[in-house]
């Protein structure tokens, strides 16, 4: 039997808190997951510093993988035999759902943010390059991981497998929010998913919702609202990842001015120099970063030594809501007043700005276009979800952005000089502080 139908003697089960179970029966996909390059997954956090305000947070990257590869295991079980389905397409889904997240690394966020890293040029690298999973592709046949590959990079020319993996309405989101739900313990990010996958049809390029489901997709949206704003976008949890960004940005700065580490920052090094090959970015995960963070503590530098003593021990940053577009002026005196006082502004005066659009529908053209959800109505045609929804148009194209600014509030109170921490607390609080 060809190597991409052989079936595993037993089915697998992996047990999940979200699906119940992620059911294997392909031999290709039982290999994929015992890659080196999959498993290095466990070592990443879904969330990566969410765990400091909801301590539930400690997923991985992998569980969100098994489970994203469990949706459009579902969602392709129920296509069987429907018109506009190719059963050949099977695999593809499969591969591309479980491989979608493979090139993140460890707090992907920050690390993208302050090397300039792309997580998705990385997973395309991963996939392509000299590495197991690769091996595994070209099994299923030559020019099988190029295709997983283009599906994941939305380039590949069947529209509905892509849609399956990443659209308004995917096995990806659908995944994320619920899990992210139950392990960060809120109760937004719940929706009736198995009503979802029963109302989804393909059709000709993209997947469409049969618009008797459309009450469980609202809630999907209003889940996926929610959860932006009271998770991903907690402001402690932001806190957190602020410093994280600093504590690279000044280790990367020492590098580059000759410092001498303790501890030789080994790991990190071609991230400094900007030239990451495949190999080093599969070596550092979280727990070789934690590595270094705890150890830092002890450097000699004292930003690099207290930042990481924050970090670690969860002494964060305080904020303000302020925004950078209307108080320019507040911030270049706050930046005045806080180098009078001996406090670096570059790593401890930080402007972080989060912003989302929850639904859209279709602005060719535009940046961020996105394909929108349709509705199947019952006399064959199709409607945009906010033509039909006044819910989800009350949110469409609407984008939302907070902005906060980030200090350490505890430094505030070690300034000698009176009439600068006034000023300071005036520009930050619009009154003195309360200590
Ligand atoms: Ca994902």
């Amino acid at each position: 039997m060809a190597y991409k139908d052989e079936q595993l003697n037993e089915e697998k089960v992996f047990k999940d808190p979200v699906h119940r179970y992620v059911h294997v029966r392909d031999r290709v996909i039982w290999d994929l997951i015992a890659t080196p390059e999959f498993q290095r997954l466990r070592r990443i956090k879904q969330l990566g510093t969410t765990n400091i305000t909801f301590h539930g947070a400690e997923h991985s990257r992998f569980n969100h993988s098994l489970g994203v590869y469990e949706i459009v295991r579902r969602i392709i079980n129920n296509f069987q035999g429907r018109p506009h389905w190719n059963n050949e397409d099977r695999l593809l889904c499969m591969c591309a759902a479980l491989l979608h997240d493979l090139g993140h690394g460890p707090f992907s966020h920050s690390f993208e943010k302050v090397f300039k890293l792309d997580h998705e040029f990385y997973t395309q690298a991963i996939i392509m390059g000299d590495t197991v999973v690769n091996k595994v592709l070209e099994r299923v046949s030559p020019g099988f991981a190029q295709e997983v590959a283009d599906v994941i990079a939305k380039t590949h020319s069947n529209k509905l497998v892509i849609s399956l993996i990443s659209s308004q309405i995917d096995a990806d989101r659908m995944d994320y929010l619920q899990r992210d739900a139950y392990f960060t313990g809120v109760s937004y990010g719940h929706f009736d998913m198995e009503r979802i996958l029963r109302v989804m049809r393909p059709i000709e390029d993209q997947v469409v919702i049969k618009s008797s489901g459309m009450h469980a997709v609202e809630d999907y949206i209003m889940s996926r609202y929610q959860m932006y704003w009271q998770v991903y976008f907690h402001p402690v949890t932001r806190s957190a990842e602020v410093i994280l960004t600093k504590i690279l940005h000044r280790a990367k700065h020492l590098y580059e001015s000759d410092y001498n580490f303790k501890l030789q920052p080994t790991h990190f090094l071609s991230f400094f120099l900007g030239k990451v090959s495949l190999k080093e970015y599969l070596k550092l995960d979280e727990s070789i970063v934690h590595y270094y963070f705890q150890l830092w503590q002890e450097e000699e530098d004292k930003i690099l030594r207290d930042l990481c003593e924050r970090f670690m021990n969860r002494r964060l940053f305080k904020y303000v809501e302020f925004n950078p577009n209307k108080q320019i002026s507040d911030l270049l005196r706050l930046m005045e007043l806080f180098r009078e006082a001996g406090i670096d502004p570059e790593y401890y005066l930080v402007v972080d700005s989060s912003s989302d659009l929850p639904y859209d529908f279709y602005r060719p053209g535009e940046e961020e276009e996105r394909l929108p959800i349709h509705l199947l109505m019952p006399n064959g045609s199709l409607k945009e979800l906010s033509r039909q929804s006044d819910i989800v148009e009350s949110i469409s194209g609407k984008k939302r952005t907070d902005h906060k600014l980030y200090f350490p509030k505890d430094f505030l109170y070690t300034i000698k000089d009176e009439k600068i921490i006034e000023e300071i607390e005036r520009i930050l609080y619009g009154k003195e502080m309360q200590s």
